[in-house]
């Protein structure tokens, strides 16, 4: 077993849907939170599940432009699409692989998650384009993949020339289906992704119903549920076994896709964490424009470090030229710590006067 940053593991090198995710190159596209899988464990938090919404990352798509820009300003590699089901609107998935493909190249490299497909519509995703597909068979279909529709499944998608791969959550009560599961995919020739179980806002009472509990008292993961992936993954198979902890997720893959937007949306009077977070000074008033001229005539502030961001309704300016005259300031002044997200989430506030 090859052990990963934050507790993931391998048995070989990863596929490269999950590598272009581990550099945080990789853009999710969740494309729809409509799904009829139905799933107990199912994270999907209440703002996406089952409702008909796209979202670039973390940022709300309302138009093809959305995608593009969010793309870009990661130096997306390429793209997951996700949701929801992305087969309940194949269509639109349709769309949006033609516009990455057609804007950034057929290298972009896109996967997508699903938990269904017709012949029909599994064909036209790879005839589109698509370069990778991961199914998400329920748990009470792992033990009997062989004549189910998941097996048909895999097998038109191996014959549409995608790579293909099973990706389910490892439910540690579900020990001997999950290994009738991956000897179904080593016998097929398909990779396996296998997600640490999280508790969600959405599924803690699903998952507590069965009796599942948290790993610790600072983790949202299932106990039991890495021990079990870690013993999977040693076993002696010839596919590629792949487990993904939730700490990974976080820690890593995302750390990795906020700082790369970080690095390319960052104004020159704002710093970078190493958490991939931007920090920069914040004077709050009604009229910006005269703050804005009080600064720049009494404190000879240079251009590039202070401006006036109409949006946030707020100047912006070098933290450290902030703490050097917050206490002269007669407006609120704080030295806030943010998200490089399309809504700045803010992760502190200080008040500097
Ligand atoms: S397939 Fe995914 S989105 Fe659909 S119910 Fe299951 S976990 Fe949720």
């Amino acid at each position: 077993m090859i052990r990963l940053p934050n507790g993931s593991a391998t048995n070989k090198p990863v596929v490269k849907g999950c590598k272009l995710c581990e550099e945080g190159a990789k853009m999710v596209l969740f494309v729809t939170g409509i799904c009829n899988a139905g799933c107990f464990y199912c994270p999907l938090s209440t703002s996406k599940m089952n409702r008909d919404v796209v979202f670039a990352d973390e940022m709300p798509v309302h138009s093809d432009e959305d995608i593009i820009l969010e793309a870009k300003l990661i130096d997306a590699k390429g793209t997951g699409i996700t949701g929801g089901d992305p087969m309940e609107r194949v269509d639109r998935v349709i769309h949006h692989i033609t516009l990455l493909k057609d804007n950034f190249g057929s290298e972009h490299h896109i996967h997508l998650y699903t938990a269904s497909g017709s012949k029909e519509k599994i064909e036209a995703l790879a005839d589109a384009g698509l370069d990778e597909i991961r199914f998400h068979p329920p748990p009470q279909l792992w033990a009997k993949m062989n004549g189910s529709i998941y097996e048909k499944r895999i097998d038109w998608a191996i014959n549409s020339g995608m790579d293909v791969g099973i990706e389910v959550p490892v439910l540690p009560d579900r020990r001997d289906e999950l290994i009738s599961l991956v000897k179904f995919a080593d016998e097929k020739g398909v990779f396996v992704n296998l997600n640490e179980l999280e508790f969600s806002e959405t599924n803690y009472r699903e998952l507590n119903a069965r009796g599942y509990v948290p790993k610790s008292d600072v983790s949202s993961a299932v106990k039991g549920s890495e021990e079990l992936a870690y013993e999977i993954v040693s076993m002696p198979w010839d596919t590629v076994v792949h487990y993904c902890s939730s700490s990974f997720k976080d820690g890593v893959q995302m750390r990795r896709r906020l700082m790369r937007r970080a690095k390319n949306i960052k104004k020159e009077y704002e710093e970078i964490t190493d958490d991939a977070t931007l920090i920069l000074g914040v004077i709050e008033g009604n009229d910006l424009e005269e703050i804005y001229r009080y600064i720049k005539e009494k404190y000879g502030v240079p251009d590039e470090l202070i401006s006036i961001n109409k949006e946030r309704g707020r100047i912006e300016i070098s933290p450290y030229v902030l703490e050097e005259i917050a206490q002269e300031l007669p407006w609120p002044a704080y030295e806030v710590e943010e998200y490089p997200t399309w809504d700045r989430l803010q992760v502190e506030r200080l008040r500097l006067n």
